[in-house]
C-alpha cells in the first residue's frame, strides 16, 4: 500500500526531448532538488540545435541556427551556459549570379537600381508601388511589391518564397514577408535584435552544460514504451509532436520539412559567407549554408582549416516519417491543434511544451522564455 506523502516513483520528472525546452526545464528542476530523467529518441542531445563536429567545424545538423533576442533575461540565462561570439547574420542573395545584400537595405537598392541616396531609393519604391496600383495588400505578392517594389519582388522574393513554401506568393499571407526588415540605411544586420551570436564551442555544448550530470537516455522513443516510462516518474514534460502523443486520433497536423545535403569540400572557402540564398525559381535549393563562417575568428584562422562544410537546403511538404520542421500555423491547422490542446487537458500528469508540443513556430529565445515561465509555475 502506498504511504500518503511518500514519493513512490524513482523520478519526479520524466523529460521527453533533450532540445532547448526540455534541457532548460530539466536544469531548473534539478536546481530545485528534483529527480529528473531526460530521454530522447534521437542518438544525440540538443534537439534541432544539435551541432556536430566535422573537420573541426560545428555543423548545424538540423538547419542553421542564429541566436538573436531582445529578451535580456533569456540572453543572460544562455550566457551562463556558454560564451557567445559576435556573429551578425547578413545573408547574401544570389539571383542567377547577381549578388545582393540582405535584408533589403541601401546596398541592395544601389545594386538593383544604381541609386545612391535614401531619397532616391524611396522614390524608386514609391514609383513601382504606384505603377502596380496596390493600396491594401491582400497577399504576400502585393505586400512585397508595396514594401520594396516590383524589381526586388521579382528577383529576390518571388522564386525564393515559392520554393520555401511550395505555394505561389499570391496564395500566401502578407505577414510572412513583413518579418524581413526594409531599411533605407546601409545596415545589413538581418535581425532587429539587441543581442545576437553563436555559442562558442557549438550549441550541443551549451545543451550539455544545461544538462550537467542529469541522467539522459538516448535512442529511447517515449511513445513506444509509454507505460514502462510513465511508471518511473510522477510527471512527464513532453516536447514531442502533440498529435503523435494522441496517436493522430484527430488527424495529422501539417509541417514544412527541409532536406539537407551536407558535403565536405576540399577548399578553405566556398562562398565567403555563412548563408547564401538562391532567390531564382530554377535553382532547386533555397540556400547554401557554409558552417565555418558562423564562428567568429575562423576568417583569420581559415588557413588552418583547409576544408569547409556546406549544406544545401531543399524545402518540402512534410509527410509522416519525415522530420517535422516548421509548423504550418494556418487556420485549418490551428483549429486542429486547438482540439488536441483540449484533449491534452485530460492528461493530468503530462505537460506539453516546446515547438512540437505546442505546435508553434518558436525561435530559440521564445522557447527558452516559455520553459522558464513553466518552471516558475511548476517548480515555484
Ligand atoms: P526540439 O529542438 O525539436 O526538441 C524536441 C526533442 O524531442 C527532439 O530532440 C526530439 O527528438 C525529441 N522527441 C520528439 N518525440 C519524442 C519521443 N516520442 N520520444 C523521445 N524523444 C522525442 N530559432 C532561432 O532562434 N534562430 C534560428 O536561426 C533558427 N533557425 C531554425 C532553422 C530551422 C530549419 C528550424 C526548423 C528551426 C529554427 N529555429 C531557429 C527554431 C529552433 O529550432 C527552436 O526554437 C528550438 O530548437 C525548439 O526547441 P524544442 O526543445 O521545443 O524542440
Ligand atoms: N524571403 C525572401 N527572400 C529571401 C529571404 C526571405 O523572399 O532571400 C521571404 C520568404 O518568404 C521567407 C520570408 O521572407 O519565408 C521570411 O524570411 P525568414 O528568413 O524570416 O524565414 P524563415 O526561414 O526564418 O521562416
Amino acid at each position: 500500500m502506498a504511504l500518503k506523502g511518500v514519493n513512490m516513483k524513482k523520478y519526479d520528472y520524466l523529460v521527453v526531448g533533450s532540445g532547448l525546452f526540455g534541457a532548460v526545464f530539466a536544469h531548473e528542476a534539478k536546481e530545485k532538488g528534483k529527480k529528473v530523467l531526460v530521454i530522447d529518441k534521437r542518438p544525440n542531445i540538443a534537439g534541432n540545435v544539435y551541432t556536430e563536429d566535422i573537420e573541426g567545424i560545428h555543423v548545424h545538423k538540423y538547419g542553421a541556427h542564429i541566436f538573436h533576442t531582445n529578451n535580456r533575461r533569456v540572453w543572460e540565462y544562455v550566457n551562463r551556459f556558454s560564451a557567445f561570439n559576435r556573429f551578425t547574420n547578413s545573408p547574401v542573395a544570389n539571383y542567377h549570379g547577381e549578388l545582393y545584400s540582405l535584408p533589403f537595405n541601401m546596398y541592395t537598392f544601389n545594386r538593383m537600381w544604381g541609386v545612391v541616396t535614401p531619397q532616391e531609393a524611396a522614390a524608386r519604391i514609391e514609383e513601382q508601388r504606384k505603377a502596380a496600383g496596390i493600396t491594401e495588400p491582400k497577399n504576400l505578392e502585393e505586400q512585397a511589391i508595396s514594401l520594396v517594389g516590383t524589381d526586388i519582388y521579382e528577383k529576390l522574393i518571388k522564386g525564393y518564397t515559392q520554393k520555401q513554401w511550395g505555394r505561389p506568393c499570391r496564395e500566401l499571407p502578407a505577414f510572412i514577408i513583413r518579418r524581413l526588415p526594409v531599411r533605407l540605411t546601409f545596415d545589413n544586420n538581418y535581425f532587429n535584435a539587441l543581442y545576437q551570436g553563436i555559442p562558442i564551442g557549438g550549441y550541443t555544448k551549451l545543451v550539455q552544460n544545461l544538462l550537467g550530470d542529469i541522467e539522459v537516455r538516448l535512442g529511447v522513443d517515449y511513445l513506444e514504451k509509454k507505460q514502462e516510462l510513465d511508471a518511473l516518474a510522477e510527471k512527464v514534460i513532453y516536447t514531442g509532436p502533440i498529435d503523435a502523443y494522441f496517436d493522430y486520433s484527430l488527424g495529422l497536423l501539417e509541417y514544412r520539412s527541409v532536406r539537407f545535403e551536407t558535403e565536405v569540400l576540399d577548399m578553405p572557402n566556398f562562398q565567403g559567407n555563412a548563408a547564401v540564398n538562391y532567390t531564382d525559381a530554377e535553382t532547386p535549393w533555397t540556400r547554401i549554408i557554409e558552417h565555418k563562417w558562423f564562428e567568429f575568428g575562423k576568417d583569420a584562422e581559415g588557413n588552418d582549416l583547409p576544408k569547409t562544410v556546406i549544406s544545401r537546403e531543399y524545402s518540402s511538404e512534410w509527410k509522416q516519417g519525415d522530420e517535422p520542421y516548421y509548423p504550418v500555423n494556418d487556420e485549418k491547422n490551428q483549429a486542429l491543434y486547438a482540439r488536441y490542446k483540449e484533449l491534452s487537458a485530460s492528461e493530468k500528469d503530462v505537460i506539453f511544451g516546446g515547438r512540437l508540443g505546442e505546435y508553434k513556430y518558436y525561435d530559440m529565445d521564445a522557447v527558452i522564455e516559455s520553459a522558464l515561465v513553466l518552471c516558475g509555475k511548476e517548480l515555484g
